[in-house]
């Protein structure tokens, strides 16, 4: 198994990761190879679960002893043998959440050299120590802004919302984030104690006295004096403590324990720029060095087309000897010039990658997956690694076609400086430009997990039963347009958030639309954030999550938003960050499994009630690992790993509840199942059988019922959301947002989940959709094309019209890709 640099080729044999049937493949190194199929047939199994993880196994064996004893544990990838395998790198999308403090700066190691050129080669005021280059860096003590601690926000509540309406009277509710019930009145009653007049309207107190109200940490104790109170005959005096409105909410937000309460006292807080560090999160002293005329948060606030036009004059310093150097300046020397062009090289690839539209300082958690995605592959090209293999999945994904070139250049890069790619893709022009395609299938999960085809791309065609085949080589019928017209529309005016300047836009109702453009254009700002937030507020519905609730909207005017009655976003977060949520419990199918257990006659001879067949509930799972079916392995320097529970051996259950059988199988081998395996075995459960039958509907037959939430990919938990939605389908009005729903997903995955979409709009419905696909694109009603390029470049509606309208517009630059499609 020593490593052959003569033989040209990775060998793989027996490989049975998941489902896959004991593969025997040669893939070549140096060459970019893609892995396709559809949806649950195997690639990742294969590229990521058995050649990547070979390949980091033997990374760890040689650099940690340790690492074997735990490799036995969570299992090394079922495979017999695997040679001329090179050192790997993954570069995995959706997978792990970055810290909230990493930005574009910190990912792309950017910020390191910038720190180093503000430090080295700043102009410092006059008198000035030179920094060291962590004094730059609000993550650490050195940096840090003191008030903030280097968050660059303060939190804290705010007058306009506590006291939404200024023209009411304390009595009346002027101050909204006052408590309720007995604690309201007795704040009134001190009020008035103290001399406030709690029938003057808010806005005509004195400063000083509202200022006092909502803010005072004074706690006063006032004797209320109660005889004569016409609403309280039995009212006995006490002494009254005051509480001020601020520290009312201060003291729920850290003491209570329930999530509506905290919601509701959210409202009134607001998170401010850091008045000390003017949002940056560095002291003083940081702030005061500049270079070129800019501080480093100034620096670290441009786009990189900007930031180019900074480095550039130094960077062409070619007479170094020339430049001049004094004491508070370092502009000028040979530091600056070779740390500006080190930057302007990184920063280029950046540019050739179509991000030009970001910043150093744009916070990570705010990029999409595509965009971290790409600006990992940037940070590889100039590590000058060669001799790896670089394992992407799906690297197209969320990629406008335009902006899918520059990126497959950048691909073709690595590979020439003597890298492998592995690429699990989908995405039928690039698996075109790969020099060697590896296509499983025929169908997924247990029908698939077999190698179709292993060699140069041209060689698929003449395999039958492929499914990608018939995309890659145009057999498969496209998807057909509907043609429907819109039945009204949605009119919002003056929308200005991000790159969105007051923009007008008009959607269409009761049709599907896509809204299109290349990468930072504006898409997910209009749909996900603008578009999701009106109509949310409009209904009064809850927030998603916590992040959604910091949208700030500005827009002028919306006209129809009384057209939806349900707003429903399909979006590819997880459906639950534990591996107790799985996709029988999210969509409601596991109470009906749990209900059949119950009523069988056993379980109610003992009395077990559905509870009992929870693995969530103490009665009836295994203690040992509290129904989880592992147990986690804490080690040194790794992430958490999970182990087999010993005692269940992952059912999950304890020993008396496993006797319970319905049909000869206990709840353990349902949860064991797949969707179609328990279609069949649960046919004549009317609940169970409609839930199994939409998953079915969308693809899904494959999954078993108890995979855990945490092992489905992004565009698994999207189209359980969607299955979940069309069991409860109605003929309504509902608004439905799809942010790239296809992304992840095999052509022939795309036709099944578009087909659904479909019907959702035949039934009274409006869809919209974020989407690159030109298939989809090609058949919704309406398109919504945004650009014509990234941040300030974008932002304005292009074109809009029919597929076919918008594919004859001058300008866009969807516009010649969709004209192609359509021919
Ligand atoms: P693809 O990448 O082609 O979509 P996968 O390799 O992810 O397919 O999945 C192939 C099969 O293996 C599917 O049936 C899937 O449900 C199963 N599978 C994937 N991940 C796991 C896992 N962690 N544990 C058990 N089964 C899995
Ligand atoms: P698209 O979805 O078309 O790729 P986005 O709506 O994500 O585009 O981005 C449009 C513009 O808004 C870009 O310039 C992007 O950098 C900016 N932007 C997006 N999200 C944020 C954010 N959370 N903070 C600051 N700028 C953002
Ligand atoms: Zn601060
Ligand atoms: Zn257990």
């Amino acid at each position: 198994m020593t490593f052959d640099p003569t033989d040209p080729y990775v060998h793989v044999r027996g490989a049975r990761e998941h489902n896959l049937k004991h593969v025997d493949i040669d893939v070549p190194r140096d060459a970019m190879v893609a892995f396709t199929g559809v949806s649950g047939s195997g690639k990742s199994s294969l590229a990521f679960g058995t050649l990547y993880a070979e390949a980091q196994r033997r990374y760890f064996e040689s650099v940690a002893p340790y690492a074997r004893r735990l490799l036995q544990q969570t299992g090394a990838p079922h495979v017999e043998e695997i040679t001329g395998l090179p050192p790997a790198v993954a570069l995995q999308q959706r997978r792990g959440a970055p810290s909230s403090r990493s930005t574009v700066g910190t990912l792309t190691t950017l910020s390191n050299l910038v720190r180093m050129l503000y430090s080295r080669a700043g102009t410092y005021p006059e008198g000035a120590e030179r920094l060291e280059a962590e004094s730059f860096s609000p993550n650490t003590t050195a940096g840090a802004c003191p008030r903030c601690g280097g968050l660059g926000v303060d939190h804290d509540v705010a007058e306009d919302l506590m006291v939404p309406d200024t023209t009411l009277t304390i009595r009346e509710g002027a101050i909204a984030a006052w408590p309720g019930a007995w604690q309201g009145k007795n704040l009134l009653r001190i009020t008035k104690a103290v001399g406030i007049d709690v029938d003057t309207p808010w806005r005509d107190l004195a400063k000083d006295d509202r200022d006092w109200l909502l803010y005072t940490d004074e706690q006063p104790k006032v004797l209320i004096r109660r005889r004569g109170e016409p609403d309280d005959s039995t009212g006995r005096d006490y002494h009254g403590t005051f509480s001020s409105a601020r520290r009312h909410v201060r003291h729920t937000l850290a003491n209570t324990k329930s999530q509506m309460m905290r919601d509701k006292v959210l409202a009134f807080v607001r998170s401010t720029t850091c008045a000390a560090c003017h949002g940056t999160g560095l002291q003083t002293e940081s702030l005061r060095v500049t270079f070129g005329g800019l501080t480093i948060a100034e620096m670290n606030a441009l786009s990189f087309t900007e930031l180019v036009k900074v480095l550039r004059p130094v960077a062409e310093l070619v007479e170094v000897d020339v430049a001049t150097s004094t004491a508070d300046s370092g502009e000028r020397t040979e530091v600056a010039v070779r740390l500006c062009t080190d930057l302007l090289a990184r920063v280029q690839v950046l540019l050739d990658l179509g991000l030009g539209y970001l910043s150093m300082g744009r916070v990570s958690t705010t990029l999409s997956p595509g965009e971290t995605q790409r600006l990992r592959i940037a940070t590889q090209l100039r590590s000058g690694l060669f001799g790896v293999v670089y394992v992407l999945d799906e690297p197209s994904a969320g990629l406008h076609p335009a902006d899918a070139e520059p990126l497959l250049e950048v691909l073709e890069q690595l590979k020439a400086s003597g890298n492998s790619l592995f690429v699990v893709e989908h995405d039928m022009d690039v698996v075109r430009r790969a020099d060697w395609v590896v296509d499983l299938g025929p169908l997924a999960g247990e029908a698939g997990g077999q190698v179709l085809y292993s060699g140069p791309v041209d060689g698929l065609e003449a395999v039958e039963e492929s499914a990608t085949a018939a995309y890659l080589f145009g057999r498969a019928a496209s998807i057909e347009g509907h043609d429907r017209d819109p039945q009204g529309w949605l009119h919002l005016r003056g929308v200005s958030r991000h790159n969105l300047v007051d923009l007008d836009v008009d959607v269409p109702l009761c049709v599907m639309t896509a809204v299109t453009g290349v990468s930072g254009s504006g898409k997910s700002t209009l749909v996900s954030q603008v578009l999701a937030e009106l109509v949310r507020r409009h209904l009064g519905q809850a927030p998603d999550d916590a992040e959604d609730t910091e949208v700030h909207l500005d827009v002028d005017d919306a006209e129809g938003l009384e057209s939806f009655n349900r707003l429903v976003r399909v979006d590819q977060r997880p459906i639950g960050r534990t591996p107790r949520s799985n996709l029988a419990t999210y969509t409601g199918l596991f109470d009906a499994v749990r209900k059949l257990y119950a009523e069988t006659a056993e379980a109610r001879a003992r009395g077990y009630s559905p509870g009992r067949f929870s693995f969530n509930v103490a009665e009836g799972r295994c203690e040992t690992c509290q129904g989880e079916g592992f147990v986690e392995v804490e080690l040194l320097f790794l992430p958490g790993t999970y182990a087999p529970c010993p005692t269940c051996h992952g059912a999950r259950y304890d020993a008396a509840t496993l006797e319970i059988t319905y049909r000869d199988r206990s709840v353990a081998d349902v949860l064991a199942m797949s969707v179609d395996e328990a279609a069949t075995f649960l046919a004549d459960v009317p609940s169970a059988a409609r839930s199994l039958g939409t998953l079915q509907d969308v693809g899904l037959g494959y999954l078993r019922l108890g995979q855990p939430a945490t092992e489905l990919s992004g565009g698994e938990a999207q189209r359980i959301k969607l299955a979940t939605e069309l069991q409860r389908a109605r003929r309504g009005h509902a608004l439905y947002l799809l942010d790239e729903p296809t992304s992840g997903l095999h052509p022939a995955d795309v036709a099944l989940l578009l087909r659904q979409l479909h019907r959702l709009v035949d039934a009274g419905n409006t869809v919209v959709l974020v989407e690159h696909d030109l298939d989809t694109i090609a058949s919704v009603d309406h398109v919504i094309d945004l650009g014509p390029g990234g941040g300030d470049e974008g932002g304005r509606v292009v074109a809009t019209g029919t597929p076919r309208e918008v594919s004859r517009a001058t300008g866009s630059a969807t516009a010649p890709y969709l004209a192609r499609r359509l021919d």
